[in-house]
């Protein structure tokens, strides 16, 4: 069975709301929508205080073209236009909406009817991504790369083919894998309508083959569509990664930064992403909501909630039996690569696509010890990277040593923390070596005044 040649590691999966039907999360009382739900530009308000909204109301434009619109995902009036805490514990400016009833925008189509790209012989490529850019549509794995941009090969390079990322490799995290059981045809509609917009003729899904029941479906489903393949993979995480998909399914190696899967001809998309481009195109709806897991080993009910974004992350927690007393850390997103939360009285946002609550033993950090060079993190880095290097230069302050040793290439996996004996936290020494790193050369590429 097909799989990425470097590195990785087996993580336990502890996909305890595999089992979970989506259902739908209960509207808040109050929404908040921050202007930094993506990669790049902020979004610009253009509702003031005070203003009437409905679910799909434009709230925010792009700030550019690396930017995305945001839109409301629920009816009632704009309270204010004010900086409040995000996920990451900054201060951003956000649009905060006080909820009333639920009016949708007469443009958006409610109806559970299956469109298909042949029911809609207009869309042509152009129009595709024009429809996925003013949706606000961005990569739902995690990333949150505005979607149009992608779908924009830069001048002189060619998409060969799209690979949709079915993998979930992120212990716990099951939102992905319900999506696929209960929405296999717009998935693939959506799939359809990337392949169009980037002008390839081949599309694979990639899904780990913990997840047979989304395998043998999606298979079933797919054999409408004579163009678009499932690809089953080993587990091993992190197979997610798009450099690790990519050498996955087709076998190629992306070269180190500034290449881009464009660059080897794949554009990589998430499964979750498809299914919102499905919704943007085909039923006009904004992206205003999204599958989160909530989970965790002392959390009564663990569950894949359709959320509504804004929604504040205490209130799901509330819906799936509560914050177990024995709560010892918060994570937004899976264990391996997602953040610590500070606060629970923070919005979901686009790129929300878990919270994992961690008991306090699960949460207890070992002592590092020294390092006894054994090589292990070496093994299990997916960038070929040497991490023992890389902390130790992040923690000299040796950016030289650290970009000379390709520091920006750390994809931010945790395969080398995760697996080190001496319980070292390499990767949080390596981020900052990264994002230091990456503000030196920007600062030696900029223009001079
Ligand atoms: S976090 Fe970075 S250095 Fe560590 S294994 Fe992943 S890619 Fe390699
Ligand atoms: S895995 Fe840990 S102990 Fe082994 S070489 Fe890497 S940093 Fe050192």
């Amino acid at each position: 069975m097909k799989t990425f040649h470097i590195g990785g590691v087996h993580p336990a999966e502890n996909k305890l709301s595999a089992g979970s039907p989506i259902r739908e999360a209960a509207l808040p009382k109050q929404a908040v929508f921050s202007m930094f739900q993506h990669i790049g530009a902020p979004a610009k308000p253009v509702v003031q205080k005070g203003d009437v909204v409905k679910v799909g109301t434009l709230l925010a434009e792009a700030g550019g073209f690396v930017s995305a619109p945001v839109y409301s995902s629920v009816s009632g009036k704009v309270n204010k236009i004010d900086a409040v805490i995000d996920a990451s514990g900054t201060r951003r400016m956000a649009v905060i909406v006080d909820v009333e009833g639920d009016d949708w925008e007469e443009s958006i189509d409610r109806s559970k009817d299956l469109v298909r790209l042949s029911d809609r012989p207009d869309l042509d490529s152009k129009t595709i991504v024009e429809k996925i850019k003013n949706a606000g549509i961005v990569g739902l794995g995690g990333a949150t790369f505005p979607c149009h941009v992608k779908l924009t090969p830069p001048p002189g390079s060619k998409a060969e083919c799209v690979i949709i990322n079915a993998v979930e490799c992120e212990p716990y995290l099951t939102a992905d894998h319900r999506l696929m059981l209960e929405h296999a045809d717009e998935i693939l509609v959506g799939v359809d309508l990337i392949m169009k917009a980037v002008n390839v003729t081949k599309g694979y899904i990639g899904i780990e083959n913990n997840k047979p029941d989304a395998i043998k479906l999606m298979t079933e489903k797919a054999s409408q569509y004579p163009n678009i393949e499932v690809v089953p993979l080993k587990v091993k995480y992190p197979q997610g990664g798009e450099k690790q998909l990519i050498d996955a399914v087709i076998g190629r190696q992306v070269p180190a930064p500034p290449a881009i899967p464009i660059s080897v001809g794949a554009v990589v998309q998430n499964v979750g992403t498809a299914y919102a481009i499905y919704e943007a195109v085909m039923k006009n709806k904004p992206l205003i909501d999204r599958i989160i897991t909530v989970t965790g080993k002392s959390v009564k009910n663990p569950s894949n909630l359709l959320a509504r974004l804004g929604t504040p992350f205490q209130q799901l927690i509330d819906e799936c039996g509560g914050l177990p007393e024995d709560t010892g850390k918060i994570i937004g997103g899976g264990p391996m690569m997602g953040k610590a939360l500070l606060s629970l009285d923070v919005p979901m946002t686009k790129g929300s696509s878990g919270l994992l609550i961690m008991n306090e033993k699960e949460a207890r950090r070992s002592e590092p010890q020294p390092c006894i060079r054994c090589a292990k993190c070496v093994s299990a880095c997916p960038m070929g990277l040497e991490p023992f290097l890389l902390s130790k230069a992040s923690a000299m302050e040796e950016w030289e040593m650290a970009e000379k040793n390709d520091v920006v290439s750390c994809i931010e996996c945790g395969s080398c923390q995760f697996t080190c004996p001496s319980k070292r936290p390499l990767l949080d020494m390596i981020r900052v070596g990264k994002t230091t790193v990456m503000g030196i050369i920007r600062s030696r590429t900029a223009p001079k005044s």
